[in-house]
C-alpha cells in the first residue's frame, strides 16, 4: 500500500465515471486511497422509465433513490477506496426553475458547503484533488458550483494539495464535437421524418456567450494513460443506466471505447510540487 490519497469532487453520479472513471481504477490497481465526494443527488437527471425533468411525472426523488444504487455499482467497478455524497438536490441545469429550490447546491453557501468539503480533505489529507474549472467545463450551476466549493475548501486547509481541473484538447474536442453534430443532425432528420418538431440542442452556453469547452493542447498539464482500463470506465458509466442509455459513450462497442476513451487529461491548477510540463502520472512529484 502506499500513503497516496486522490480525491475528486464531482457535481453529480456518473460524473466520477465520465471524466475520471480511468484515473480512479487505475490508481486503484496501484494501491492509492481514493476518495469521491458527489455533490449532488441527481434529482433532474432522467428517470428510470426516461422520463425528462419537465415531464409532469417525472419523481426527482425516485430518479434520486436510482442513481444512488447506481451510484454505489460504478463505485465498485472503479474500486473507489471511500465516497462521501453531501446530499444536496440537484439544481438543473443554467435557467432551470429547479435553480431556485433553496435546498438546491447551486442556492446553497460556497461557505457552508466548502467547510463540510474542508472537513472531508483535512481527514483523508489527499495529495492531488480534482474538480471541474471556473465553467464547470460546460457550465452547468452545480458543476461551477463543485469548483467554487473546492476552491473556498483548500483555502481552509493547513496544506496544500496539487489540484487539477479536467480537460479535453482541442484536438480531441474537434473530433468530439463532429461526432455529436452528426448524431444531432441525424436525429434531426429522424424526427422530421416522424413528423416530430424538436429544437436543435446548440452549443452550451454561459452567461450568454457561447462556451469553449476545449483546452489549447498545449496548456493541458496531465494526459494519463488509462487505456489498460477503459473496460471498467466503460462498465462504470454503463452501471449509471438510468442516464447513460442515450449517451454517445454507450453507442460504441467496448473495441470502439477503448480505442477512443484511452486517455484522460487534465490541467495543473495549484503546483506545490513545482512541476515543469505535461506529466504522464497524477501523483507525479509525490512518488519516490
Ligand atoms: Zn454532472
Amino acid at each position: 500500500m502506499s500513503d497516496l490519497t486522490f480525491l475528486a469532487v464531482h457535481a453529480h453520479p456518473d460524473d466520477e465515471a465520465s471524466s475520471t472513471g480511468g484515473l480512479y481504477r487505475l490508481l486503484a490497481n496501484q494501491g492509492v486511497r481514493t476518495v469521491l465526494v458527489t455533490c449532488t443527488n441527481g434529482e433532474c437527471g432522467d428517470a428510470p422509465d426516461g422520463a425528462k425533468p419537465d415531464a409532469d411525472h417525472h419523481d426527482g426523488d425516485l430518479v434520486a433513490a436510482t442513481r444512488a444504487h447506481e451510484l454505489d455499482r460504478a463505485v465498485e467497478v472503479l474500486g473507489i477506496s471511500r465516497l462521501v455524497r453531501l446530499g444536496y438536490r440537484d439544481s438543473g441545469m443554467m435557467g432551470w426553475p429547479q435553480n431556485n429550490d433553496p435546498e438546491c447546491f447551486w442556492a446553497t453557501p460556497v461557505a457552508s458547503a466548502a467547510a463540510q468539503l474542508a472537513e472531508i480533505l483535512m481527514t483523508e489529507r489527499p495529495q492531488v484533488v480534482m474538480t471541474y474549472n471556473e465553467a464547470g467545463f460546460y457550465g452547468h450551476p452545480d458543476h461551477i458550483q463543485a469548483n467554487r466549493i473546492t476552491l473556498a475548501a483548500l483555502e481552509l486547509l493547513d496544506y496544500e494539495p496539487t489540484l487539477y481541473y479536467n480537460a479535453i484538447p482541442d484536438s480531441v474536442m474537434d473530433i468530439m464535437r463532429a461526432r455529436w453534430e452528426d448524431e444531432d443532425r441525424r436525429r434531426a432528420e429522424a424526427d422530421a421524418a416522424a413528423g416530430i418538431e424538436r429544437e436543435p440542442e446548440g452549443p452550451p452556453m454561459l452567461d450568454g456567450e457561447e462556451l469553449h469547452m476545449g483546452t489549447p493542447d498545449e496548456l493541458i498539464s496531465a494526459a494519463i494513460d488509462v487505456s489498460s482500463v477503459t473496460d471498467a470506465k466503460y462498465d462504470a458509466l454503463a452501471a449509471h443506466a438510468s442516464q447513460m442509455g442515450d449517451s454517445f459513450w454507450m453507442k460504441m462497442s467496448k473495441d470502439e471505447f477503448r480505442q477512443a476513451m484511452g486517455t484522460e487529461w487534465f490541467v495543473r491548477v495549484t503546483n506545490p510540487r513545482h512541476l515543469e510540463g505535461r506529466v504522464t502520472d497524477i501523483f507525479a512529484g509525490y512518488r519516490d
